[in-house]
């Protein structure tokens, strides 16, 4: 994407149906402006739909996941060839849901990131500490870890990045925009190790419980360019107004 492009990106998990692709871009393919990128990440049976719906807007479409193999003899995986085929944008790797329930690495999240490179989509890579973490004061060794892991790729400045603290995720407790901020502004500081350059440009979101409520002064931290949103996005019209707080 283009340098710190702000972004605002629906995640449904494993929510939703027809209608709500219908309802979805009704409300919002007027919202979108050109100044704020807004992904709508639909389970992938509804990518087709989304698309169908939503061609000729400025709406774009992301994956929640990828292989992180070009092709081969994995049911019930696709590829990232697949998804730019029919129109991706973009694709989640490595959401703290992967991680925890289908065992996902950092080297496989970063693998599945240099794939949807090599197919000319962009990964939106999830780190983030968990609760116990960030109580032992683990916050910056976790992301350190998961952020050195990325930067072996050879495209990783051309990666969004997406801080996702998994204590704040579906819990209905965002990060405060200070703790964002603290981390996003981590995030960049390790990042300029390998690359100040691309460090400085590329987009860091917030995700976590962000809601209509708090967008807007999560949205107000110099280093925190927009958000991944998991059960607000289910709502239109919420989305609407988390994106327009961008
Ligand atoms: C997510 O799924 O990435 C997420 C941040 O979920 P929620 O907004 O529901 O916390």
């Amino acid at each position: 994407p283009p340098a710190r492009q702000r972004l605002v990106i629906g995640n449904w998990k494993m929510h939703g149906d027809l209608d709500l692709c219908l309802e979805t871009v009704s409300v919002l393919a007027d919202v979108v402006t050109p100044q704020v990128g807004l992904v709508l990440c639909p389970p992938a049976p509804y990518l087709g739909e989304i698309r169908r719906l939503a061609q000729g807007t400025r709406l774009d479409m992301s994956a929640q996941n990828v292989a992180e193999l070009s092709g081969g003899e994995r049911t019930g995986e696709w590829s990232a060839r697949m998804l730019a085929e029919v129109g991706c944008r973009y694709a989640i790797v490595g959401h703290s849901e992967r991680r925890r329930h289908h065992l996902e690495c950092d080297q496989l999240t970063a693998a599945k990131a240099q794939a949807c490179l090599n197919a000319g989509i962009t990964p939106v890579v999830c780190i983030g500490e968990s609760q116990l973490e960030r109580d032992n004061l683990l916050t910056e060794h976790i992301l350190g870890r998961q952020l050195r892991h990325l930067v072996q790729i050879p495209g990783w400045r051309e990666v969004v990045v997406a801080y996702e603290p998994v204590w704040a995720i579906g819990t209905g407790h965002a990060a405060t925009p200070d703790e964002a901020q603290a981390a996003h502004a981590f995030i960049r500081a390790c990042l300029a190790q390998t690359d100040p350059v691309a460090a400085a440009q590329i987009s860091v979101l917030y995700g976590g419980s962000v809601n209509e409520h708090n967008a807007a002064a999560l949205f107000a931290m110099p280093d925190v360019d927009g958000a991944l949103v998991g059960r607000a996005s289910l709502s239109p019209q919420a989305l609407s107004r988390i994106y327009t707080a961008a």
